[in-house]
């Protein structure tokens, strides 16, 4: 694994030697951590099916979301190291299990583990496709270097602004390089396409979360995605948020979305008049937990 004697997976560009046992940023080793795998049903239905999308929650991420709802094994290292066999075992259980997928979140650190688990499976003949599910923080390199790897592109578009994704998440260039990624997913995968019953096997979605007091923002990258790329990209607008880890302490950021909020993006997302698309109905201050899609395939917003 010779990406790790220097690691530059994501745009930090650490340049640690992880074999070596030297942490950089994200604080991920030389052996695969996982927090935990199985059938997920809360994805976007064309991903979670009727079987479940075989997630796997990785260990470890290479931002540091002041309010992330994984903070335990995204920042905090919660989790288990796992030896090749045993890594690759993982993705044998999904596939048993009748997964749709395998669903690998936020597995950029750990790109060198997956694609050396993925070519032993399928030289056996295991094999589903498989969802990159990430913040949208990657380099091109990397994007380049996963793309026979990858079928579909799920990843997040958070901020349009570099005072939020600064604050947010630590890095004032998150959009513009979350931008520059999501073209090069795009120019991979293009547009979301589906087997003869509705899954999911190919293409590219691109998730919008409505922050407090930044629905401008949501906004903002939806006009950018439908200008720059066009209605064919599946957009998938999250309303979920919640004020966990760091953010119930912090001005800004420790409340749920208010309905005007919602409002002013659902507006905007159907005069956008994307080909496909979810929206999760507006929470208000009910409890965390991910709510249904209120769009089928195929139906736009
Ligand atoms: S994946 Fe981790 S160690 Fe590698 S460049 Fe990114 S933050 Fe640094």
């Amino acid at each position: 694994m010779n990406a790790l004697h220097s690691c530059e997976l994501c745009p930090r560009r650490c340049g640690v030697d992880r074999q070596a046992g030297e942490r950089g940023f994200c604080r991920a080793g030389a052996d695969a951590e996982v927090f935990r795998y199985g059938p997920h049903h809360g994805e976007e239905p064309p991903l979670s099916g009727t079987h479940g999308s075989g997630t796997i929650f990785f260990s470890r991420c290479t931002l540091r979301c002041l309010y992330c709802q994984n903070y335990p094994w995204s920042q905090q290292g919660d989790g288990t190291a796992y030896g090749p066999d045993a890594f690759a075992e993982i993705f044998r259980v999904l596939h048993t299990a009748g997964c749709h997928n395998w669903n690998l979140v936020s597995p950029t650190p750990w790109i060198p583990h997956v694609q050396q688990a993925l070519s032993g499976l399928r030289e056996e003949g295991i094999s589903l496709p498989v969802a990159y599910n990430t913040s949208g923080f990657e380099s091109l390199e990397t994007l380049a270097r996963v793309e026979d790897m990858v079928d579909i592109y799920l990843t997040d578009l958070r901020y349009a602004c570099e005072g939020s994704a600064l604050e947010g998440s630590g890095r004032a260039d998150y959009a513009s390089i979350a931008r520059e990624a999501i073209l090069e997913m795009w120019r991979q995968k293009g547009p979301l396409q589906f087997d003869d019953d509705g899954i999911a096997t190919h293409g590219t979605i691109c998730r919008l979360l409505i922050l407090p007091g930044r629905a401008e923002e949501a906004v903002d990258n939806l006009q950018w995605l439908a200008a720059t790329i066009g209605p064919g990209i599946a957009v998938s607008v999250m309303s979920q948020y919640t004020p966990a880890f760091r953010a119930p302490g912090m001005e800004g950021w420790h409340r749920r979305i208010s309905r005007s909020e919602y409002d002013r993006v659902a507006d905007v997302v159907g005069d956008l008049d994307f080909d496909i698309g979810w929206m999760q109905e507006f929470e208000g201050d009910a409890p965390d937990e991910l709510i249904g899609f209120t769009m089928e395939p195929g139906s736009g917003i």
